[in-house]
């Protein structure tokens, strides 16, 4: 349980962090909130010889609000998200799916940078990313780019992100006001990954679905846009028919691993039930 020793740099400025981290290379590691570093490294599954802390870069702080956007700093925390009445009035999908993650000690130190950037296909917010079109923004030695959320999740404990590069801000198109949405998780319990889990954002007229996103957490190796799920409930009134062919189109795209969460015919079920569900409670919302 004790770590293996290292050295720890506290930069002050993004360009001076990637700096470190392309000099010392594949020895060197970000440390954003530690909840999910610090463990590996206590176990020795993670032996960095450097940490390169991100918690003295203000730039990496902060919710603002920029036109049509919201641009959220990568060392953001869960509980700075909930705080938000930015988040609460923009983007309350956000703080829906923030309060089913883990518990208070883990939302106090846990960011929203790591959350998206790293590479558990567990991580909550990453659904939401797909479902409201975010898209991040990446500095590295060969400079900044952006990268929309869709395009950086590449496959098993892969993302977009090359050797250096840091995720400094994710920026969020605002849904038009009175979008409905839902965040559905199922957990073992308090404190748990999800078993399977989906976002929706969409928005009705006249009762029936005028458009409709779904993303879907932990059923896959990277986290899922489910596309035709949401082409089967637009134009519907979200009868029963329409629900249960966007649950099968959902359950068409799933591929979950068996684990400790359940077999994957089960997971595959609940993710089908997580989909129903989250369109159910954003219609309700909606009228
Ligand atoms: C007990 C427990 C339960 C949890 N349950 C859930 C849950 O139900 N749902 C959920 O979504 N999450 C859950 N989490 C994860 C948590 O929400 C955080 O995502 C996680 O702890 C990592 O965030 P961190 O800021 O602590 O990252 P750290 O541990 O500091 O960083 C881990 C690694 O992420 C990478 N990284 C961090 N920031 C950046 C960046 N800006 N750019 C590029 N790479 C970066 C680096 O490689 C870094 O080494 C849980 C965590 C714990 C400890």
């Amino acid at each position: 349980m004790i770590p293996g020793s290292f050295s720890y740099h506290r930069p002050t400025s993004v360009a001076d962090a990637v700096k470190l981290l392309s000099t010392l290379g594949d020895d060197a590691r970000p440390l954003a909130g530690g909840h999910s570093l610090v463990p590996m490294m206590k176990l020795r599954l993670a032996t960095p010889e450097h940490l390169v802390d991100l918690h003295g870069i203000g730039d990496l702080k902060g919710i603002t609000r920029s036109g049509n956007k919201v641009v959220i700093g990568a060392m953001t925390t869960q509980h700075e998200l909930l705080a938000s009445d930015e988040i609460a009035k923009s983007l309350p999908i956000l703080r829906e799916t923030a309060l089913l993650i883990a518990d208070p000690q883990v939302r106090y130190m846990g960011t929203i940078g790591c959350n998206v950037a790293n590479v558990d296909h567990g991580n909550d917010m990453t659904a939401d990313m797909l479902v409201l079109g975010a898209s991040y923004h990446l500095q590295g030695p060969n400079g900044a780019r952006d990268v929309p959320a869709t395009e950086f999740y590449q496959g098993a404990y892969f993302t977009a992100l090359e050797p250096g590069e840091l995720l400094t801000s994710i920026s969020i198109p605002v849904p038009e006001p009175g979008h409905a949405y839902a965040y559905e998780k199922l957990k073992r319990k308090v404190g748990d990954y999800a078993t399977a889990a989906a976002a929706v954002v969409m928005t009705m007229s006249g009762g029936k679905v005028a458009t409709c996103s779904i993303g879907l957490t932990n059923l896959s190796e990277t986290p899922l846009l489910a596309e035709d799920a949401a082409k089967a409930v637009i134009g519907t009134s979200l009868d029963p028919a329409a629900l249960k062919q966007a649950a099968a189109a959902a359950e068409a795209i799933m591929s979950p691993a068996a684990d400790a969460r359940g077999p994957v015919e089960y997971r595959k079920h609940v993710g089908g039930i997580m989909v129903t569900r989250a369109l159910q409670r954003a219609a309700g919302r909606a009228r």
